[in-house]
């Protein structure tokens, strides 16, 4: 029932990247901005195109098949996460967090805590775990200071936090491959 033709990326994680890449340059964001209302219905496939945006798109379709959290924390991962800010604001340091990231960041940290066990009710930490692990330039230790967390649990909680995190896009990662293979966009290497 699926049409094949030849496979285009290497990887899951390289499809990933080109289509965030891809979809920032052309699109301003929007089909990934799309990504994050709410949970996949199915997916109508249509496989034509093989330009960029065509393959973009067709990666984007196998994305919205997932389940919504692995889809999420792929996303994130891809996701410019800051764009220089002129809203001369007292506090305003010339940058701010990419709507997309900072939405996909936030419902992560909603969602770690309802599924993790023994994460601290404190949302800005598990923020500031998850955005270390996205790439943002934060510490850890000195975010949780802030907020008046102890070290010991500090470590314990980002910790458990890292792990799910890993495991979600461990297991998302093995989704996307699956799907980009069942449609042949996957290099044969054998
Ligand atoms: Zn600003």
């Amino acid at each position: 029932m699926n049409a094949r033709h030849e496979g285009i990326f290497r990887s899951a994680e390289e499809a990933i990247t080109f289509a965030c890449n891809y979809s920032s340059q052309q699109y301003a964001m929007s089909p990934m901005a799309k990504l994050l209302q709410g949970p996949a219905r199915g997916s109508g496939r249509g496989l034509t195109g093989l330009d960029g945006a065509g393959q973009s798109g067709m990666v984007f379709r196998e994305l919205e098949t997932l389940d919504y959290w692995q889809m999420l924390v792929l996303v994130a991962g891809k996701a410019i996460r800051s764009e220089s800010c002129n809203c001369l604001s007292p506090c305003c340091r010339g940058w701010r967090m990419t709507e997309l990231f900072r939405e996909s960041v936030s419902q992560l940290a909603d969602q770690v805590a309802r599924e993790a066990r023994d994460v601290l009710p404190v949302k800005a930490f598990r923020v500031a775990v998850l955005r270390k692990h996205f790439g943002d330039k934060i510490h850890v230790l000195d975010e949780a200071e802030k907020l008046g967390i102890d070290e010991h649990p500090a470590n314990r909680h980002a910790t458990t936090i890292r792990k799910w995190i890993r495991e979600l896009e461990k297991k998302g990662l093995t989704a996307l491959s699956e799907r980009l293979d069942a449609v042949g966009m996957l290099v044969r290497t054998t």
